[in-house]
């Protein structure tokens, strides 16, 4: 090796341990800065001013309330009625639309003699005096231009720090810090539809004016808009400046801190060139425009290129400047993060490992995103993407490695930033899992942050978010969605939904975490409470830890959970929703439908623990929703329909060629009628039959007449079809309804009573019925909800089944399904059939083993659809939901029976 190559490498080598070392010095040093700033467990905010604190009116704060626009007076006046759309609607639409429709156009844009060269004076307009001044100014222009620069690292929304506005005589930089509560000065001039005002690239300032000032622009000519036209190779002002003006610009300059007083010179140049050259510039586009008219092979209209320029830039300003909302804060982020992060991994079964992972990230993006609301920061500020991966990938359990994996996770100069050095602590609780969960972080960094012991100032920015967030809490204790644009939605539901929380939702906690031990010591399960008092009773165990309960049994159980792989049963569960996290309510939702279910051999029925699942209103809906989907795409790929085709009263059968074993008859197409029709149709003409309209009556008589044959019907006929299709247990609901006293109530046992606890199961299915079709629900319609109790319900009454009501159903005959006499247990309405139908199915061509892999196919449906995050540990799509039972075992189909 050359001495001058190992030279080279030599100094290569020291210039980067050299930079190393900096590097690191640097870093100690910050992180020594900010372990004396945190531990004075203060905010930042109470030494550091920031110039929007000196803000006294702001429009759009940092609440989660939409955005106000202006209301002019004559609205005011005019309409009370409007008020709500007022708020949302382009104050100044009827003006641009007038100019979209004759456009006023500015034919020339300079007036006289024309100097293009900038000069060194400009108007430093900074007192509200100065501002009036200008705005007298500019009402007496035909034209000028406008240009602003925003400030958004150090502000949530973002704000307008200074306008550039020049005029063909005058540059003036307008210190909108200075004056940001007296530019509405500015409003009168820029909705002058007589004065053109010239930007390039007006699409945000349009929005920016509106949001900090309620600056409305009416009549537009943007620059950029006419290069788009004049189909121009680039569109950039830069472009244009170098062009049309022969001038250079550094647009690195745009990314200056736009705060900062007094400005640098370099910026007071960069700030007037941005609007002194659009004048000019507008003027030779125009002329462009013009001629391109010219040249063009049609040129009887001289202005089309100049008036499509003109409409272009005028529909521009009737865009509104909304607040972004989002289902639940940091939601939006969240979610395009972990789909980066999935995506990166470019596997999808890394979703279900990384649950744990996805949990940090949701929950860190709603404290970034409350945090910068709170302290008036951009969210990238508190706390970058990166340092969100890194934190929810590395997951450090110190304030010292989560301090070191934000430092290393991004280069920014103040990384990481005050607001995490000031309030380190809450991230740190947040890997201890101490900062509650999700729906728990608002309430908690609120009451943190800004309640009466609160650590940050309250500013103009966050007091509202503070007010109102009580009814944030409550309208947006919504899971977060995939889709995010069911907000309205959502809203509208609200009432129906917070009734159906407070009918549905489980009364108590669901799990109350009861452990039984082996009499080896060693953990079986958790459980509730009865099944502890279930052994205890029978002298079967003994208590040995009083809160939360646990107890010893005194018998040798069959196997252990671990040994089985089973470890599932040996994990605490919480009460939540296993989807988003909620905690305020939840129900249960069974994850393979009840119809299937019931029909399940007992040993593979008893693995409920694991497919019946906590879900808050919002996930159950959407779980549900998918499952009914599932079940019909099950329907076709089995060829066995979800609902009875046809029934017949027996009777009449009988004078057809049918009879009462036979499944499908020759004329099943025409005879008989769906049980749901049949019912739907008696129930109408019981109730409204006199006054609906006679065609209406007819055909509906139609329908019932066809189950009874054709032969003319009496009203009792009519109830009697009310009962066509229901259940013993459906018919016992319907008649307690009635207020007729009960042949068949059943005690149920106290252990069954809670496992047919289940009014929630398909409850969402009522809720939809009601709202959808604004009908009372029918006994008939809930379907699904007690299948699974009247299976067991029914078992228990054994053989007392036989009264009256019974023998009625099973004098109806049934075809379209192949039904046997012992279904008369199984309501025709609901799903009951099918799913005894598939399970045989399944039973019956593939065994035990096609039943484990449909419960797979659903549990796979319910995470491909709820995408749940909070599932207990051990919780598997694949489990294998084999258990044997003990001798003493609850589930031993021949001991309970024994014992009840
Ligand atoms: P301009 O229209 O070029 O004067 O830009 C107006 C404002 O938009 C600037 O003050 C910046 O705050 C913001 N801006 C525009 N482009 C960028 C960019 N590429 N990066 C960061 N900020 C930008
Ligand atoms: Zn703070
Ligand atoms: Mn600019």
């Amino acid at each position: 090796m050359e001495v001058t190559e190992k030279v080279k490498i030599v100094i290569s080598i020291a210039s980067l341990v050299a930079a190393t070392v900096l590097i690191v010095s640097e870093y100690r040093r910050r992180k020594h800065q900010s372990k004396q700033t945190s531990s004075l467990s203060s905010c930042y905010l109470h030494s550091e001013l920031k110039p929007q604190f000196g803000f006294k009116r702001v429009l759009a704060d940092n609440s989660y309330s939409g955005f106000k626009h202006l209301k002019k007076l004559e609205d005011v006046s005019s309409s009370s009625s409007s008020i709500e759309k007022s708020l949302n609607c382009h104050p100044y639409e009827t003006e641009i639309t007038v100019l979209l429709e004759n456009p006023k156009l500015e034919f020339s844009f300079l007036r006289g003699e024309y100097l293009l060269e900038m000069n060194d004076s400009y108007v430093w307009v900074e007192t509200e005096l100065k501002l009036k001044e200008l705005a007298e100014t500019l009402s007496k222009e035909k034209v000028f231009g406008v240009d602003t620069e925003q400030h958004s690292l150090r502000s949530f929304l973002g704000f307008t720090a200074l306008i550039q506005i020049s005029t063909q005589e005058e540059d003036f930089l307008v210190d909108t810090i200075a004056l940001h509560d007296a530019m509405s000065i500015l409003r009168p001039v820029f909705s002058d539809p007589l004065i053109c005002k010239v930007f390039h690239g007006a699409d945000n300032d349009v929005l920016w004016l509106q949001r900090d000032f309620h600056i409305y622009v009416v009549n537009m000519f943007d620059t950029a808009k006419a290069c788009e036209v004049l189909s121009k190779p680039q569109r950039s002002l830069a472009y244009l400046l170098e062009t049309v003006c022969g001038v250079a610009t550094n647009k690195l300059l745009q990314r200056e801190d736009w705060r900062q007083r007094p400005l640098s010179e370099e910026m007071v140049l960069y700030a007037r060139t941005d609007a002194h050259y659009l004048l000019y510039i507008a003027d030779c586009l125009t002329t462009e425009l013009k001629q391109l008219a010219i040249d063009s092979s049609s040129p009887d209209d001289k202005f089309h290129f100049l008036l499509e320029a003109s409409r272009r830039s005028n529909m521009t300003c009737l865009q509104l400047y909304t607040k972004e909302i989002e289902d639940y804060p940091g939601n939006a982020a969240a979610s395009s993060l972990i789909n980066r992060h999935l995506n990166g991994h470019g596997d999808n079964s890394t979703s279900f490992v990384d649950a744990k992972f996805q949990e940090f990230v949701r929950e860190l993006c709603a404290w970034r995103d409350l945090m910068a609301r709170i302290h008036d920061e951009s969210t990238r500020y508190v706390l970058s993407d990166q340092a969100i991966v890194a934190l929810a990938t590395k997951q450090p359990t110190t304030t010292e490695d989560i301090y070191d994996a934000i430092a290393q996770a991004d280069l920014a100069i103040e990384s990481p930033s005050a607001v995490v050095c000031s309030h380190l602590d809450d991230v740190y609780q947040m890997t201890q899992d101490k900062l509650v969960k999700l729906d728990a972080i608002l309430p908690a960094v609120l009451q943190k942050c800004l309640g009466s012991d609160g650590t940050c100032p309250i500013s103009i920015f966050n007091y509202s978010l503070l007010v109102n967030f009580k009814t944030k809490l409550t309208s947006h204790r919504s899971a977060p969605k995939q889709n995010g644009n069911k907000n309205l939605k959502q809203f509208t539901r609200k009432a129906s939904r917070e009734l159906f929380v407070k009918k549905f939702s489980c009364k108590a906690p669901v799990y109350h975490n009861c452990r039984i031990y082996a009499n080896d010591g060693r953990l079986l399960c958790y459980c509730d409470r009865r099944k502890l008092e279930w052994y205890l009773n029978r002298g079967l165990a003994k208590l040995v830890e009083e809160n939360p309960p646990a107890i010893t049994l005194l018998f040798e159980p069959k196997g252990r959970p671990e040994d089985e792989g089973n470890d599932f049963y040996i994990q605490t569960k919480r009460n939540i929703c296993v989807g988003c996290g909620e905690g305020n309510h939840y129900l249960r939702y069974r994850i393979i439908p009840s119809c299937y279910r019931v029909h399940f051999p007992e040993h593979l029925k008893s693995h409920r623990s694991h497919d019946i699942v906590l879900l808050c209103v919002d996930c159950h809906e959407v779980a549900h929703a998918a499952a009914e989907k599932y079940k019909k795409q099950i329907a076709t790929e089995f060829g066995i329909p979800l609902f009875v085709h046809r029934v017949l009263d027996s009777k009449e059968a009988q004078g057809t060629s049918s009879s009462m074993d036979q499944e499908s008859t020759g004329n099943s197409e025409d005879a008989g009628v769906s049980p749901l029709h049949l019912r739907t149709a008696a129930m109408a003409l019981l109730r409204h039959g006199n006054r609906m309209p006679s065609s209406r009556r007819e055909k509906l008589l139609q329908t019932v007449k066809m189950y009874y044959g054709g032969r003319d019907i009496s009203e009792e006929d009519l109830e009697k079809a009310l009962l066509i299709g229901l259940s013993p247990h459906e018919r016992r609901k319907l008649e307690r309804k009635k207020g007729v006293s009960l042949k068949h109530s059943v005690e149920v046992s106290h252990m069954d009573k809670q496992e047919n606890n289940n009014n929630d199961t398909d409850a969402n299915s009522l809720v939809s019925l009601v709202e959808e079709q604004g009908v009372e629900v029918p006994a008939g319609s809930e379907k699904d909800v007690n299948a699974e109790s009247n299976m067991v319900a029914d078992d228990s009454s054994n053989g007392t089944s036989g009264g009256d009501g019974v023998t009625e159903l099973n004098d109806t005959q049934c075809n379209g399904n192949t039904l046997h006499q012992q279904n008369s247990k199984l309501s025709l309405l609901g799903h009951g059939p099918h799913g005894k139908q598939i399970v045989e199915h399944l039973l019956k061509e593939y065994g035990e083993d096609g039943v484990r892999d449909f419960c797979q196919r659903w549990r796979q449906v319910f995470v491909d659809t709820v995408h749940p995050r909070h599932l207990p540990g051990g919780w598997n799509v694949s489990h294998s939901g084999r258990r044997d039972f003990g001798e003493f075992s609850v589930y031993n189909p021949t001991k309970r029976l024994s014992a009840e």
